[in-house]
């Protein structure tokens, strides 16, 4: 499985599960590019030097990947300073949780730009840069596949991952890249952190396993994607949710 020396970029990597995933990318040799929004600056910069005592190279480069004008000065600046990419995780995502009803336009259209616009923006200026052999991965979400009670924003962008991901696995094959999608169920985390207890002792009774996930369970998936154990994978989506939602 080796990915020593391959660039791997990780959007909204200077916290949570991206920050995993650009750990145990690190860990195999792979050289790091940590994307987040400019007011992440700081912890995007400890994350870099964390990645750096890892002994590969790593370099924060900010970007609002809800905005085009933004990841295609990103993409130029990847390609100055890193060359070829050959791992791109479209990682970066928020929520803003509503009943539909209630729910106002500043809680509908972010969520959507953050989370599935996004995609285009990152993922159309960057392919240019991606090698035969690459790996671009993609964040769903359980709830993408099975929805979820006041998400209906945040499902309906995690249903398109899924969408974008079989669509573009079909486009890009025949360059030997491959496009999966990684599906979490509940994972230990700044966004699981904000359900209450009481809400979260009902959830741990459906999930099959009887606990929450941890953010190394879900970059272990993404690394196994991203390796060359996985060549033959594309256009799958990998739910790592303790068996919730088979
Ligand atoms: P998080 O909030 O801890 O991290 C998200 C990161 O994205 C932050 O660093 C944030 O600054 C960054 N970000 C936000 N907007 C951005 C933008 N416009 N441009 C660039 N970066 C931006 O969240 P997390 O729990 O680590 O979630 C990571 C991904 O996993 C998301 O796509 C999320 O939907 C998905 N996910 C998480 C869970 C979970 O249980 N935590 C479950 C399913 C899916």
């Amino acid at each position: 499985m080796s990915m020593k020396g391959k660039n791997a970029l990780i959007t909204g990597s200077a916290r949570g599960l991206g920050k995993e995933m650009a750990l145990v990318l690190a860990k195999e040799g792979c050289n790091i590019i940590i994307n987040d929004i400019e007011v992440m600056k700081e912890e995007a910069l400890k994350t870099v030097s964390e990645i750096k005592g890892l002994g590969v190279k790593a370099e924060f480069v900010a970007a609002d990947v809800s905005n085009f004008e933004s990841c295609k000065k990103m993409a130029d600046e990847v390609k100055q300073k890193f060359g070829k990419l050959h791992i791109l995780v479209n990682n970066a995502g928020i929520t803003k949780d509503r009943t539909l009803k209630k729910m106002v336009p500043e809680e509908w259209y972010p969520v959507i730009n953050v989370n599935l616009n996004s995609l285009y923006n990152v993922t159309h200026n960057l392919l240019g840069m991606i090698p035969e052999g690459g790996r671009i991965i993609n964040i769903s979400s359980v709830a993408g596949i099975s929805g979820n009670f006041g998400q209906t924003n945040y499902a309906s962008t995690k249903a398109g991952v899924i969408g974008f991901t079989k669509s573009l696995a079909k486009e890009v094959g025949k360059l030997k890249i491959t496009v999966n999608a990684v599906a979490p169920g509940f994972i230990k985390s700044a966004m699981t952190d904000k359900i209450p207890m009481e809400m979260l002792s009902q959830i741990l009774q459906l999930i099959p396993l009887r606990e929450i996930g941890q953010p190394t369970d879900v970059a272990n998936a993404v690394k196994f994607l991203a390796s060359d154990d996985a060549k033959y994978i594309s256009g799958m989506v990998l739910k790592v949710d303790g068996g919730i939602s088979f």
